[in-house]
């Protein structure tokens, strides 16, 4: 297929999948709703077209098969969105996977797939890449029935409702079955656009800390309620949140950030009497992230001590850092310089899918620019031809690793791999 021919099929199928969405700005297509699954059904069908075969795991994992056989190349991302998200975080890598799978499937020894992850965004239960832990077997016990959404639902009933079964799930992703995965993803900043690259070879995957906060002050009449006395559980948020700002600055390479708030009762002529929040830390180095956290924690215990708001932290989630694999990361790297896309390499400092499948599977992950460096947002953009350039990339790096793994007596250990 010529370039022309695969920009105008990416362009298809990215409308196609924008309009798989809950009525609103952007795309929402919460993680195991019946939307996500009508995307993969969607993408199921042009598979299908392609010539593949289509299976899908209990966790709602969807996966493509074009080359059948093991060991396989596996690429992949996701289908889910966060609310009034865009059009590209997640369809990107399922797309430009199947280009690449369907044009390189027939020449391979080795197998080919692409694999729709179910849930990996954690705006709805807290917790991301939920599809990519169930298929890897990295799912804490438990986890399904705990985890709920903003209506009170756990992972497990909402799943249910659309016929799945994720606690049943087997976990298949692993080497030596998979030989590599590769994801393509859109940026989410402006590195690779501010210096005019095509595309991004990511070396290390940020790790994240989410630390849940219950303030507890004292609920008050606001008029008569003297200054001095009054426990204010929103007052010592706001000192929290200066804080955690501080933590981030000063962590230079990390960031730290509190992006909600919940106010109880949240009238406008009462003390504050509770606040619940979320802190999110997060860094490219596991010594300076475990800092950050103490850091952190030591000044929720500090405010609440000093303006008598007791506070509770709860650990909602903690990923350390990932280097992705030597190995798949070459075969990218040589493939841009193949196909002379000038490229560079750099950190992600969002989780992605790859950073699961990292601990089972060699991985790597491509990514293209994101125009203005907006994402999840409505005017989230990508260029179809910087899709269409990692689709080239993507082939490339399958033909390369296809090579390798013939010319090797056995594939790498990904124990061993850098
Ligand atoms: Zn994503």
């Amino acid at each position: 297929m010529n370039a022309v021919a695969v920009e105008s099929r990416l362009q298809a199928r990215l409308d196609a999948l924008a309009a798989v969405t809950e009525p609103g700005e952007g795309v929402t297509r919460p993680s195991f709703g019946p939307l996500e699954r009508e995307a993969h059904a969607l993408v199921s069908d042009w598979a299908r077209e392609d010539g593949a075969r289509v299976e899908t795991d209990a966790a709602g994992n969807t996966v493509l098969i074009y080359g059948e056989g093991e060991p396989y190349l596996l690429l992949g991302s996701h289908l889910d969105t966060v609310p009034a998200g865009g059009r590209f975080d997640g369809t990107v890598g399922v797309l430009a996977g199947m280009e690449a799978a369907a044009q390189v499937a027939g020449e391979l020894e080795l197998g080919v797939r692409v694999v729709a992850f179910s849930a990996e965004e954690g705006a709805r239960f807290g917790r991301p890449c939920l599809g990519s832990e169930l298929a890897t077997g990295a799912s804490p016990a438990g986890l399904l029935d705990r985890l709920r959404d903003a209506a009170g639902d756990s992972i497990n009933d909402v799943a249910r409702a659309t016929g799945l079964t994720p606690e049943a799930c087997e976990p298949w992703l692993r080497a030596p079955a998979v030989a590599a995965y590769l994801e393509v993803h859109i940026e989410q900043g402006l590195v690779l656009e501010h210096e005019r690259v095509r595309l991004g070879v990511v070396d290390v995957i940020a790790g994240a800390d989410r630390l849940a906060i219950e303030l507890t002050g004292y609920a008050q009449h606001s008029g008569t309620t003297p200054m001095a006395g009054r426990r204010d559980a929103l007052a010592a948020a706001a000192e929290i949140v200066l804080d955690v700002e501080r933590v981030g600055r000063e962590a230079r390479h990390g960031v730290a950030t509190i992006g909600r708030l919940d106010v109880g009762p949240n009238s406008p002529t009462t003390v504050p009497g509770s606040v619940r929040a979320v802190v999110d830390v997060r860094d490219v180095d596991a010594g300076r992230q475990r800092a950050s956290v103490e850091a952190v924690r030591a000044a929720i215990d500090a405010v609440a001590e000093r303006r008598g708001t007791p506070a509770t932290v709860t650990s909602l989630a903690s990923r350390a850092p990932v280097m992705l694999s030597a190995w798949p990361r070459r075969a990218l790297t040589a493939a841009c310089a193949d196909a002379q896309l000038p490229y560079r390499v750099l950190p992600s400092g969002a989780g992605h899918d790859a950073a699961v499948v990292a601990h089972t599977a060699p991985a790597a992950l491509l990514f293209v620019p994101t125009p203005n460096g907006r994402s999840h947002a409505p005017d989230e953009a990508c260029r179809t031809e910087d899709i269409a350039a990692a689709c080239v990339v993507l082939a490339g790096a399958l033909r390369r690793l296809d090579d390798d793994a013939a010319g090797a007596a056995a594939l790498p250990d990904p124990e061993q791999e850098g």
